[in-house]
């Protein structure tokens, strides 16, 4: 089955930390700077007070306020985002509280990935590729079409080949790179439509823009083969979403205050990572790990890009994000 592959490739999955600026209404609350980027892969509380020093955690790369995006992208979520022009099934996370950067870095990612996806097309002539695109918002569990929000909820189907697929998802074909990119804004306005109505939505919605990359031989006598693969960049709710509540288990089943996908979605990292192979991987407890299942372990690789504030007032909320980080790496 699509994802439960049992050739399991022992790839570990990729967990970088990036830590923004301050932000104005910060600096005028005179927040302070509650943590260190040490040497490019750790980050340590600063705590000039106490006794011991504390644990630094350690990631394969801690980009500091100052990186560009450039960078991150670089560092991490480049091979992964080029996997897919190879046949492999690609996705790239921003995991964060509410306000801690995730949309900001997964534009950037999004950003430098389709030029260097356009350049390797054109470093390639013995292949033709094609480009789709298709987008969506998971919020409370309903399924939203961001190249046709009128479509309404959409339903998951299971296809025998295909493993989840959105009934009626709207797929576009990207001609080039300004075309991909002018798809991608339409979704990004649709994504805000429903802002406005819904307050503090962008805190609980997850957005998916899935590229389907079908790439095959210009001759086809040879011995090259054609392949498909997808490459998913993946906006998540806020992860105060899953904190606030993590202790409770019993009110896990209340609904509107939990996520239920952002849950499912750490558990299944969690285990995935854990290296726990034949343990019962919950995919299809959630809409968003069933529709991310094939691009989510098994062959898929996988990018989690964590995303701080590094203000002493939000530490909590950080904390948890770098547990979680641990957990993943
Ligand atoms: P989230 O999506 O996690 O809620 P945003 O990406 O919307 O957070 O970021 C919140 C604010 O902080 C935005 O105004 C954004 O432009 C700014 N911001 C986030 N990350 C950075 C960064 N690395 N450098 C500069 N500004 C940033
Ligand atoms: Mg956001």
């Amino acid at each position: 089955t699509p994802g439960g592959s049992s050739k399991v490739r022992e790839e570990k999955i990729g967990v970088t930390v990036r830590m923004r600026p301050l932000n104005p209404k910060e600096q005028a609350m005179y927040d302070l700077i509650a943590w260190e980027c040490l040497d490019g892969n750790t980050i340590v509380f600063k705590n000039p007070n106490q006794e011991r020093p504390p644990t630094p955690y350690t990631f394969d790369k801690v980009f500091a306020p100052t990186c560009s995006a450039h960078k991150v992208y670089d560092e991490g979520a480049k091979d992964v985002a080029l996997s897919a022009l190879s046949g492999i099934n690609a996705t790239i996370f921003a995991y964060g509280q509410t306000s801690s950067g995730k949309t900001f870095t997964m534009r950037g990612i999004t950003e430098n990935a389709i030029r260097d996806i356009y350049e390797y097309i054109q470093n390639t002539p013995e292949r033709a590729f094609i480009l789709r695109i298709s987008a969506l918002e998971i919020y409370n569990e309903t399924v939203i079409d961001l190249l046709n929000r009128e479509s309404g909820a959409l339903r998951l189907l299971d296809d025998p080949e295909k493993g989840t697929v959105v009934e009626k998802l709207n797929e576009k074909v990207a001609k080039d790179g300004q075309h991909l990119r002018h798809l991608i804004g339409i979704c990004e306005a649709q994504r805000q439509i429903g802002e406005t109505a819904l307050n503090d939505k962008s805190s609980r919605s997850h957005q998916i823009i899935r590229l389907t990359v079908e790439s095959s031989p210009i001759d086809s006598s040879g011995h090259l083969k054609s392949y498909v693969a997808s490459l998913n960049f993946v906006d998540l709710a806020g992860s105060e979403r899953i904190s606030q509540t993590h202790t409770c288990g019993a009110r896990l089943k209340e609904g509107n205050h939990i996520n239920r996908s952002l849950l499912t979605l750490t558990t299944v990292i969690r285990k995935l990572s854990g290296g726990k192979r034949s343990g019962h991987i919950p995919y299809r407890d959630s809409k968003l790990t069933r529709i991310l299942q094939s691009s989510l372990g098994g062959n898929a690789r996988t990018a989690i890009i964590c995303t701080i504030s590094p203000a002493l007032s939000h530490v909590e909320q950080t904390r948890n994000t770098l547990t979680f980080a641990t957990s993943a790496k």
